[in-house]
């Protein structure tokens, strides 16, 4: 069983060797707390709640820390703060507290570590201070900046040229800059700004210095996999290379980066600054169907496309996910007295995540394991579907409902989910049988109940109206 990772610092998949495999570490760039989450900010944390997941089946769970951290100090977080009439630490507890209520109704866990920057400013004033004495960095005008020229690596990761590096810190004209491509390190909190004291004044620290030093406190120079959203390669992750790099006694810093596509709406991707996007708490808000079990319908919809395409959602996508978690949960409420062999192996599932995380891939197998028991004649045979059924549902997150939750929702709507399925196999057989006249009346007498059958090359698919 070997897990291969695409690596976007080698622009191709490898196979997955851990430093350590009784130490396996990741890091993935967590939220900065000055508003709630959209649904593009959960793509990464149901990513790398599976690819945790998987790590963990495949070493043990005490031999990995997944570490995800808090941003709560950030110049959008001032602002906003100010904005709101609130408080910073207000504001980051709220909004901390409402990123783990959306994300745990997204059925994602918390991970084995959770910093937050401002538990680390003597680290990051330290990492600094390494930083200037080895002459990768300088101070100017309050500010100290990384010094780019220093390093002649810088722009590896993300594979820039010069021009692009420039072009691409899209950086304030700043006067004091040896080099436009520098970048800020720390930065002058003037007046009652949030700030700390530090060698160069009052001040706070750039986002990038953040990642670098909690990704140290907590997994050490060098660790494994780093991960988050696509628009982080640069500059947030060129930069943490950089400071790490230049700071650290290893030179290796993260060994795997991946990187997830975006969430895009009408082929734009989703964001705060675009406008385009709705936050997880609205979603889960306007779906009162099935309430309970809407922020699972989301998470499947997150995970039934690549991780590093792009994902456009769509009302269809939504529905799409609902009628293929019906068949999961409708499969599993046959199974209702069977005890499930709990040794069982979903092989084929863990087949395809080890691919690169091909979580859609993995949610066909277990629609197929789904189907088999469907089938299946004997008890034996039943237990051991159960039993990769429920292993293999318990990797990705999903099915993780109470049966009756997800089937209260249906029958408050009108017909059972397990009765539309009954009927559409019923007008399957019909037109077997050439029955049309039977098949007809099935499609009506669904229509008129609320229920639209689509369809189309892989079978029919059903939506409420
Ligand atoms: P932020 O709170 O803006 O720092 O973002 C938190 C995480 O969400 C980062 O890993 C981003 O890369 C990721 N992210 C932001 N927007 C999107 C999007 N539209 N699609 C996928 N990931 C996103
Ligand atoms: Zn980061």
């Amino acid at each position: 069983m070997t897990l291969q990772l695409y690596n976007t610092a080698k622009r191709r998949k490898e196979v997955f060797v851990p430093r350590d495999p009784q130490n396996v570490g990741m890091y993935v760039c967590g939220p900065t707390v000055y508003d709630t989450a959209h649904i593009g900010n959960a793509r990464p944390a149901v990513v790398f709640d599976v690819l945790a997941n998987l790590l963990r089946l495949m070493y043990g769970e005490e031999h990995v820390t997944y570490v995800r951290n808090i941003t709560d100090v950030e110049d959008k977080i001032i602002e906003a703060a100010e904005q709101n009439g609130e408080t910073i630490e207000e504001l980051t507890t709220r909004t901390t507290q409402a990123y783990h209520e959306d994300m745990g109704a997204l059925g994602v866990g918390l991970p084995n570590r959770e910093p937050r920057a401002t538990q680390h400013i003597g680290g990051m004033i330290e990492m600094i201070t390494t930083l200037i004495n080895k002459g990768h960095a300088y101070e100017a005008e309050g500010h100290v900046l990384f010094d780019v020229q220093s390093m002649p690596d810088y722009g590896k990761l993300s594979g820039r040229n010069r021009e692009e590096l420039i072009e691409g810190a899209r950086v304030e004209v700043a006067p004091f800059k040896k080099d436009p491509a520098d970048f800020v390190l720390w930065k002058p909190s003037p007046g009652d700004m949030m700030g700390w004291d530090s060698p160069w004044g009052k001040g706070r620290p750039g986002w990038h210095i953040e990642c670098s030093v909690m990704s140290k406190a907590e997994l050490g120079e060098a660790f494994d996999i780093h991960g988050g959203g696509r628009d982080l390669v640069f500059p947030h992750h060129e930069n943490e290379v950089a400071q790490s790099c230049c700071a650290n006694e290893d030179k290796t810093y993260a060994r795997y980066w991946v990187h997830n596509g975006f969430l895009t709406v009408e082929g734009k991707k989703m964001s705060k600054s675009l406008g385009n996007f709705f936050t997880v708490r609205d979603l889960l808000d306007k779906a009162s169907k099935l309430e309970k079990c809407a922020g699972e319908i989301y998470r499947f919809v997150l995970l039934n496309t690549d991780y590093r395409q792009p994902l456009n959602w769509t009302e269809e996508g939504v529905q799409n996910a609902e009628n293929s978690l019906n068949t999961l949960y409708t499969a599993l409420q046959k199974l209702e007295g069977i005890d499930a062999e709990l040794s069982a192996n979903p092989d084929t599932v863990i087949a395809h995540l080890q691919n690169d995380i091909d979580t859609p891939f993995a949610l066909k197998e277990l629609i197929a394991i789904a189907k088999k028991a469907n089938t299946a004649e004997n008890d034996d045979e039943k237990a051991v579907l159960k039993g990769q059924l429920v292993n293999g549902a318990a990797l990705l997150g999903v099915l993780q409902q109470p049966l009756d939750d997800w089937f209260k929702g249906a029958v408050e709507d009108g017909l059972q989910a397990e009765n539309i399925e009954a009927l559409i196999q019923e007008r399957i057989d019909a037109k077997n049988n050439k029955n049309y006249a039977r098949a007809d009346e099935i499609r009506d007498s669904l229509k008129e109940q609320g229920v639209i059958l689509e369809d189309g090359p892989g079978g029919t698919s059903w939506k409420r109206a």
